[in-house]
């Protein structure tokens, strides 16, 4: 899946979850639906931090092209270190250990721990790289005609004001998690969700990803998990843009009314 596809259904994801948190009747405060709906849209692009051609690898400068470099060799080197008889040989890392859910909850996990650890500049941290994701997977090429530095800037920018929001006593640093010391841990949560998204709108596509890793499947840890070959598209396909696309939008709307209690 392209940028655009990959955040939005993160975004569809979170909403959904918002939706049946409001079933369940553990509701989400607004700013946690938004807040998270956002972070998850970022959080569903961060997988091809292993790929030098994606759009994230140039979202933070330098700095990107640094960790992507690293990832990719660390993926590699993961890669052979733990590969089953059936598995192919391989010369990168892309679509590997990122791409699979031990990292996910990783990347929940620390994510988690410096939001609740490192205060309010911790969250800020989370909020900024997230949200700078988020604007490069939603607008897209619209993102990349404009300098990366008003990219940023938007990204600081809403950083601040949601952290701001958050904070206010009932908007949500406490949501779900509510006893002293526990501000933000929830925050982990869209990281894995939209890690885990990503995952899946890969194995829709054409070479399935090993999102089960290091689970063995008959000779191979790294599996290709994906449907049957006949309902697989192709990235960037017209089933993606004219129809996926869409669907996640009309579902996101419906799942937010459901999540804020307009409707059910
Ligand atoms: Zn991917």
């Amino acid at each position: 899946m392209m940028g655009p596809a990959h955040a939005l259904s993160g975004a569809a994801a979170w909403v959904a979850v918002g939706a049946v948190a409001a079933v369940l009747d553990e509701p989400m405060p607004w700013p946690v639906l938004l807040a998270g709906a956002l972070i998850t849209a970022g959080a569903a692009l961060a997988p091809d931090l292993d790929h030098k051609a994606a759009t994230i690898s140039r979202a933070f400068g330098p700095v990107s092209r640094w960790t992507c470099e690293v990832i990719d060799q660390v993926s590699t080197a993961v890669y052979r270190s733990t590969r089953g008889k059936g598995d192919a040989r391989r010369s990168g890392g892309h679509r590997t250990l990122t791409h699979t859910w031990p990292w996910a909850v990783m990347c929940g996990a620390v994510a988690a721990a410096v939001a609740v650890y490192g205060g309010r500049w911790g969250v800020l941290a989370v909020l900024f790289v997230h949200m700078v994701l988020a604007i490069e997977g939603l607008l897209w090429r619209h993102a990349r005609v404009s300098s990366d530095v008003l990219v940023w800037l938007l990204g600081v920018t809403s950083a601040w004001m949601l952290a701001d929001i958050l904070d206010d006593p009932g908007n949500g640093s406490h949501w779900l998690f509510d006893r002293p010391g526990q501000q933000y841990l929830w925050i982990g949560l869209p990281i894995v969700l939209g890690a885990l998204v990503h995952c899946v709108g890969d194995a829709l596509t054409v070479s399935g990803c090993p999102i089960l890793w290091p689970i063995p499947i008959g000779r191979k840890r790294w599996y290709p998990v994906g449907p049957p070959k006949g309902m697989r598209f192709r990235a960037g396909s017209r089933v993606e843009v004219k129809v996926l696309t869409p669907i996640f939008m009309g579902l996101s709307a419906i799942g937010a009314l459901v999540a804020l209690r307009v409707v059910g």
